[in-house]
């Protein structure tokens, strides 16, 4: 079976054979996709012209209305992406509630927040600017939503959730979108959209769907277009330096990878809570949709006296999780989504393995339950542990995107907050202490260099919300490394889709159209 993508208001096949999407527990192939032969230029064209002139007719509100019954059908039919995303990602319940339910929680909340801009049909930023000793000329800021479409070119790990968290904001500030899904894992975005569809909700050419390479994607955005990206660093770069992107100064927004970190501070003691919490969740982090996660811990950093119980601990709970076919009930980690995947999870191991002993795991003839190692592409859960921190490369440089972190351990405030910055830029960081100062200093000395940075104290307990969670409410990105690109953070996702001017004239004109607009610190509140 070929999947159809939905461009121009039609679902097309694409040409030739196409590209299998295969079950990474059994090898079998499942469907094919194919974008070849499709009009690219054509279908941004419509999705301009269509989709984004009836989407800019509507008020915010009525926009985020269309949210609502989006969610509705989204969450409707779960089962079905449950089903998928068990087939084309090896994923258990818990890895695809994780995007399907997240994709739902994310569109649901911008459809509620969205409701706060009510009737506008623009933003409009401060007050009126005298710029005359008469007050007969002043200025006024605007931001108007972008008559582009925003194209979006995903990553494999969050099919559901990573179409979801980027349509919301672009649909309520009435932008259509394009999306792209990552080959490997394109079904599960390609059935909701199809869903999305065939329940009429959105305008025509308001939302549309290419599965498959689509290449000359970039050869055909626009000035008023916005591209966001998630996916590597490395392919990150092609993007931002795509010659028609730079041409035409092509709005850009980048989510790419980042080697994060957990820290234990200096004052916990063995087997207290804040010990357990950061235990407990590292082992969530590796072995959560089996480590793809681009918020993933990667490295652990402890007080060098702890660095034997913090591994031990880990272990102990590594050795008990059942690792195989997800359709096993017992089964708590699935494979990760492919042979290459896999190819370069261990590739990265060995990379590792060469300045870091191993603590648990990578063996690469791990025999994984209820499958055939040839067949499948799982990865055994690895904890490394690296005592020359400040002298290691691999350990501050190579993202292992599967079940795998380094210990490491540090010596003193300096040394911490100089290992934690060799990342580079990251998207979180989360600190597991009690002591408020070194919470302070810690986040004194990393806070630029990461889009988050979560405290865990014994006040906050298991009460947080997860180090890899990303909530819709709080800023989703990264300096640096993880692409510079900032994402949700409430209301203020919407800036990526507007853009900003100044009118300069008489007061009166001003005052007019400031009526049209809704107030722009309403993203901020
Ligand atoms: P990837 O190989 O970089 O691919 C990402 C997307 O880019 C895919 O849709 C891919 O299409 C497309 N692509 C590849 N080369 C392209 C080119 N030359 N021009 C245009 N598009 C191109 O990344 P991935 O393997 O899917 O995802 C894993 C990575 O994503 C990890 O490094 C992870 O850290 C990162 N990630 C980051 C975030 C975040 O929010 N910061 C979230 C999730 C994942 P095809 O699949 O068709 O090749």
């Amino acid at each position: 079976m070929s999947l159809a993508n939905y461009v121009s208001g039609e679902w097309r096949k694409g040409a030739g054979s196409g590209e299998p999407l295969i079950d990474p527990v059994t090898g079998d192939e499942l469907v094919r996709i194919s974008s070849q032969g499709l009009d690219v230029e054509m279908a941004l064209e419509f999705a301009r012209s269509q989709g984004g002139q009836a989407l800019r007719k509507l008020t915010y509100r009525e926009r985020a209305d269309l949210l609502t019954k989006i969610a509705d059908v989204l969450a409707a039919n779960r089962d079905e992406y449950f089903r998928i995303s068990l087939l084309n990602a090896g994923t258990t319940e818990s890895d695809a509630s994780f995007d399907v339910d997240g994709a739902v929680f994310t569109t649901k909340y911008y459809a509620k927040i969205g409701r706060a801009l009510a009737e506008g049909k623009m933003l409009k930023e401060g007050t009126l600017i005298p710029l005359s000793k008469t007050n007969s000329f002043a200025g006024q800021h605007f931001l108007l939503p972008a008559k582009g479409v925003a194209v979006f070119i995903n990553a494999f790990n969050f099919p559901a959730w990573g179409f979801c968290e980027k349509a919301a904001p672009a649909l309520l500030a009435g932008v259509p979108v394009v999306v792209k899904p990552a080959s490997p894992t394109a079904w599960l975005t390609q059935r909701m959209v199809e869903d999305i569809v065939k329940a009429g909700i959105l305008p025509v050419g308001a939302v549309s769907v290419i599965c498959g390479s689509a290449r000359d994607l970039l050869d055909h955005v626009r000035e008023g277009d916005t591209v966001s990206f998630t996916g590597s660093a490395e392919t990150a770069m092609r993007i931002r330096s795509h010659p028609n992107v730079l041409r035409r100064s092509v709005r850009v927004n980048i989510e790419a990878d980042s080697i994060n970190s957990a820290i234990l501070g200096p004052e916990v003691a063995l087997a207290t809570d804040i010990f357990d919490l950061l235990v407990k969740e590292v082992v969530r982090e590796m072995t959560l949709k089996a480590g793809q996660k681009c918020t993933a811990i990667r490295r652990v950093l402890v007080p060098r006296q702890h660095l034997q119980a913090v591994g031990e601990a880990i272990c102990s709970q590594l050795g008990s999780l059942k690792v195989g076919n997800p359709r096993n009930p017992e089964v708590k980690m699935g494979p990760v989504v492919n042979k290459a995947q896999q190819a370069s999870c261990v590739e990265g191991l060995r990379r590792l393995k060469e300045e870091c002993s191993v603590l648990f795991g990578g063996d690469e003839r791990f025999q994984p339950i209820d499958a055939d190692p040839a067949k499948s592409a799982f990865v055994q859960p690895t904890l490394l542990a690296c005592k020359n921190g400040r002298n290691a490369k691999f350990v501050h440089d190579v993202e292992v995107f599967g079940p795998a972190a380094t210990l490491v351990a540090y010596d003193g405030q300096d040394d911490l907050i100089a290992m934690v910055r060799c990342g580079l830029g990251s998207l979180v960081a989360s600190v597991f202490s009690n002591d408020p100062g070194f919470i302070q200093n810690v986040i004194l000395g990393i806070g630029d260099m990461h889009g988050r940075t979560m405290v865990v104290d014994s006040t906050v307990g298991s009460q947080h919300t997860g180090h890899g969670n990303v909530m819709p409410s709080c800023l989703h990105g990264g300096p640096g490394r993880a692409g510079g690109g900032e994402e949700l953070a409430g209301l203020r996702a919407l800036l990526l889709y507007h853009r900003r001017f100044v009118v300069q004239g008489p007061p009166n004109c001003l005052t007019e159209l400031a009526r049209l607009s809704v107030d722009a610190s309403l993203l901020y509140s």
